[in-house]
């Protein structure tokens, strides 16, 4: 299939530091490839430590002018909503950008940014309706609690909905009054480049928002080990974070981690099994399967086991794959070679670990590109590694269990804790299993619908601390407690028995 790059596209992706698009100082570029035929269509600047050096240095004098950190929250509230208004008046060109660089179907890629801007007015509205926290003894002693963003934020994300999970971090740090340092993921750095004009459309004050493009272990890792830069925001694999945690704890960095996750579903046998089926297929096989909390270890009751197989089985093989901007695609293509090799080795794992129902290979008409067909495992070993590593592809791992006993304990026989979904009509059970499952967040009956003021993050492996709602403001605030005393003193006099 041949990939026909975007018109509008700029001739290299600069770092944007200080309110300018810059080159690397010492003019360091990296490939990128579109996923479709695996062709460099684009050179980004590949940041080294000098160029994050600089891009920390601005976002160090943004944060000291004030002229962000030390705004009214009403007034940064005003701005991040304008944010909002900046990229829905972009949707299109970043729809198409994020699908052409990503390989996301491109209808997926809309939805990707609408809930972009969706999360910049959320946080807008959530830092007005804000309560201070005040403590009034009248007469005696008022205690506040004043609120101050942490510095320069250095935010790391990866390259599955990159915009959208930019957003996810933009929009707190911005809110709570931090600067930033953005580092995208060196696959998919196009849409990111459209921050810059975003912001300085939005009038965010020059400096408050910087991006450095590059890989992870350079621009990445110096960012992580900047002094300046004292909290960490990141997104990808469970093997980055442990390293950046390593790496940052001798800066005693603030840090939030969302990490990988190999999710199950636990479907028992009073469950609506249409919409059982639809969520599985749904959760595994949109955006790719390049989602962190899919559901792709599905644990199904023996009674209806057979049953599900085979209408999962026969929903996967009617999934559309193909051109990732044709609107009638379901799946595109994987985001890079790499990945497509790593997915397809899992692939050819599992035709010896399970029983393979539909899928196996790349779809017989895209013999190029990174292309893989729904894949659907059956009866598979749960302690096999396609059932307890995270594919991060279209595959799903589907095994039988008998009580509820059993699905608790083999949907807890993992490293990870992201999410789990719990299909079933009796809620008594639904809560019981829900409390006895370890995993961030929990979908009863429902597939990752989500108030955003509700946690989002995971345990085990998959996480640490959570975001959302006003926790994200907390990670990005200090909480400085004040105290002040309104009446008489009343201090406890040290050495007075001494005085003659
Ligand atoms: P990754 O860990 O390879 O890379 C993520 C980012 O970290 C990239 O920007 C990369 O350049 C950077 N990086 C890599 N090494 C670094 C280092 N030593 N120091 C600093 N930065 C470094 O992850 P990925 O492959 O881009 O993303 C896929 C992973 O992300 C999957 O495991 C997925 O589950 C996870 N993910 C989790 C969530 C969640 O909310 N829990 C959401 C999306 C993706």
């Amino acid at each position: 299939m041949i990939a026909t790059p975007p018109t509008d596209l700029p001739e290299l992706l600069r770092h944007h530091i200080d309110g300018v698009d810059v080159d690397s100082i010492g003019g360091e570029t990296l490939e990128v490839l579109d996923p479709v035929s695996n062709t460099a269509y684009l050179r980004a600047a590949s940041g080294q430590t000098a160029d994050v050096a600089r891009a920390v240095a601005a976002a160090r004098k943004a944060f000291e002018s004030g002229s962000w950190s030390r705004l009214r929250a009403r007034d940064r509230a005003r701005c991040l909503a304008r944010v909002a208004d900046e990229i829905e008046a972009r949707r299109d060109r970043l729809a198409t950008w994020e699908s052409f660089d990503s390989g996301l179907p491109i209808t997926q890629a809309r939805g990707q940014a609408a809930r972009a801007a969706e999360n910049f007015r959320f946080f807008a509205d959530l830092i007005v309706a804000q309560r201070d926290d005040v403590y009034a003894v009248p007469g005696a002693q008022l205690n506040y609690v004043n609120r101050k963003p942490v510095g320069v934020a250095g935010l790391i994300t990866p390259w599955n909905t990159p915009f959208m999970l930019e957003s996810w971090k933009l929009a707190p740090a911005l809110a709570a009054g931090c600067t930033v340092v953005l580092k995208p993921a060196e696959f998919t750095p196009l849409s990111a480049s459209l921050w810059g004009e975003i912001f300085a459309a939005a009038g965010l004050p020059t400096g408050v928002f910087n991006l450095v493009n590059g890989l992870g272990e350079s621009a990445g890792d110096a960012l992580v080990r900047h002094p300046d830069v004292p909290l960490i925001s990141f997104t990808g694999e469970s093997s980055t974070g442990a390293t950046i945690f390593e790496r940052s704890a001798p800066f005693l960095k603030g840090l939030s981690m969302e990490l990988g996750g190999k999710s199950p579903a636990v479907i028992f046998a009073d469950a609506d099994l249409d919409a059982a089926v639809d969520s599985t297929v749904f959760g595994v096989f949109s955006l790719n399967g390049e989602r962190c909390t899919a559901g792709s270890r599905v644990l199904v009751q023996r009674q209806v086991y057979d049953d599900y197989c085979a209408r999962l089985a026969e929903r996967a093989a009617a999934i559309v794959v193909g051109d990732p901007s044709d609107p009638t695609t379901e799946v595109g293509a994987l985001v890079h070679p790499e990945h497509f090799a790593k997915v397809m080795s899992y692939v050819e794992l599992g035709k010896g670990e399970g029983r393979l129902l539909a899928g196996g290979d790349r779809p017989a008409d895209l013999p190029d590109g990174n292309f893989v067909a729904p894949t659907v495992f059956a009866d598979v070993d749960p302690r096999a590694r396609i059932f307890q590593e995270e594919i991060f592809g279209p595959v799903v791992a589907v095994t039988p269990f008998d009580t509820e006993a059993d699905a608790v304990r083999l949907a807890n026989d993992t490293r990870y804790g992201l999410a789990a979904y719990i299909w079933t009509r009796d809620l008594d059970r639904a809560h019981r299993v829900a409390d006895a499952v370890d995993a961030g967040m929990v979908w009863i009956n429902s597939h990752n619908v989500r108030d955003l003021r509700t946690p989002f993050g995971g345990v085990k492996a998959s996480g640490l601390g959570q975001e959302g709602g006003y926790r994200s403001l907390d990670f990005y605030s200090e909480q400085q407690a004040v105290h002040l005393t309104t009446g008489p003193v009343h201090t406890p006099i040290f050495g007075a028995a001494r005085q003659p």
